[in-house]
């Protein structure tokens, strides 16, 4: 924590159209209104990150701003009855990071309805370590069980399998017993796809190039897909009767390139993932499922670890599809 009651904070500014970050020293009168204020201890890098760290997508509306969409810490001072000093707390979603103060700063202030507790088992550098992109993993999981997803049903695919998302959904579906076929676009990360629990792999390419026929041969029982695009309408080809395909990211584009035959006559489903809305009831469940299924020592095998003050650099890798796994950033450092 910096001198004087200031804390560090990662602040974006806006000039010219472009913007630029620099760690500051903040009062801690320029938090924003809020019941609850947090010592954030960590907070990590999402796909999403990247494009307010590089003014993208329209998603800061203001500036300056503080980014971070997630944020894990400990209550410093509470106005709300259901936090107290002390409670170790998670946040993701509700345009925190995006349209409100963001979790790169060593302190925020939130409202309680916003706040998770962590769950036993879990702390605030693992919840980081899962993240909005984990979380997202395993809303996609539960939105798949609840429509019939079971291990003896067949092969599960997950895209962008080497991202953050596409990482944790691997080692949580290999771990309930699913087996999991990983796609990625990174040759290099074949093994470490395996060591999450991966039993096959399925090269980028065999999904983002267009059959030209309006359905393959089936193939999968479920999948998550973080890549949208040409790639996900491949896996709506390739889906099997009555299955479904949760759709939660666009890494690979927006476009959605598909005939309405999966849907017609293989019954199959496509479900929406939005993490940002997800209902408390469903998060604190979701969480909940997370410290239960998650295997953590695989997960930490997917974390890189970054001091707040190195954490603006990573914005353009990761729109680039270069960072692996989860990267957690620590905002003591
Ligand atoms: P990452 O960048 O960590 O993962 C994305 C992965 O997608 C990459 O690692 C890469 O995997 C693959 N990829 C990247 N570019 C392309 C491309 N051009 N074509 C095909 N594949 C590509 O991001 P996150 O895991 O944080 O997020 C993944 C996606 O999910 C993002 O689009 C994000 O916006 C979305 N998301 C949505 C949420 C929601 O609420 N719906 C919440 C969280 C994330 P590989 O190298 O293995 O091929």
């Amino acid at each position: 924590m910096a001198g004087g009651g200031t804390f560090k904070a990662l602040m974006l500014r806006q000039s010219d159209g472009k913007v630029t970050g620099a760690i500051e020293d903040v009062a801690p009168e320029s938090l924003p209104a809020g019941e609850v204020t947090v010592a954030v201890s960590h907070s990590s890098l999402n796909y999403k990150d990247g494009l307010v760290l590089q003014g993208l997508g329209n998603l800061a509306r203001t500036y300056p701003h503080v980014p971070g969409i997630d944020l894990a810490g400990t209550v410093e001072s509470s106005e709300a009855p259901g936090f107290r000093k002390g409670d170790p707390v998670v946040l993701t979603g509700y345009f925190v990071g995006e349209r409100h103060w963001g979790g790169y700063a060593q302190k925020a202030r939130v409202k309680a309805d916003w706040l998770v507790p962590l769950p036993p088992g879990l702390d605030a550098k693992r919840a980081m370590a899962i993240g909005t992109a984990g979380f997202t993993a395993m809303q996609a999981i539960l939105a798949l069980e609840e429509h019939g997803m079971t291990p003896d049903r067949g092969e599960v695919l997950v895209t962008g399998a080497a991202g953050g998302l596409g990482s944790v959904a691997v080692a949580i579906l290999a771990k309930l017993g699913y087996r999991v076929a990983a796609s990625t676009g990174r040759a290099d990360q074949h093994d470490y796809l395996k060591s999450l629990g991966a039993q096959a792999i399925v090269k980028r390419e065999e999904l983002a190039t267009p059959s030209g026929r309006p359905l393959d041969k089936e193939r999968f029982a479920a999948a998550i897909d973080s890549v949208g695009g040409e790639t996900l309408a491949s896996v709506l080809r390739q889906t099997m009767y009555g299955c479904s395909v949760a759709a939660c990211g666009l890494a690979g584009g927006n476009a959605l390139p598909t005939t309405v035959l999966p849907f017609i006559l293989r019954a199959v489903n496509l479900l929406g993932i939005d993490s940002v809305q997800c209902p408390m009831a469903r998060r604190r469940r979701i969480w909940d499922r997370l410290a239960s299924d998650l295997p953590h020592d695989k997960l930490d095998a997917t974390v890189e670890v970054v001091p707040l003050s190195g954490i603006a650099a990573y914005g353009p890798r990761i729109l680039k599809g270069q960072v692996r796994g989860r990267v957690v950033v620590d905002t003591a450092a």
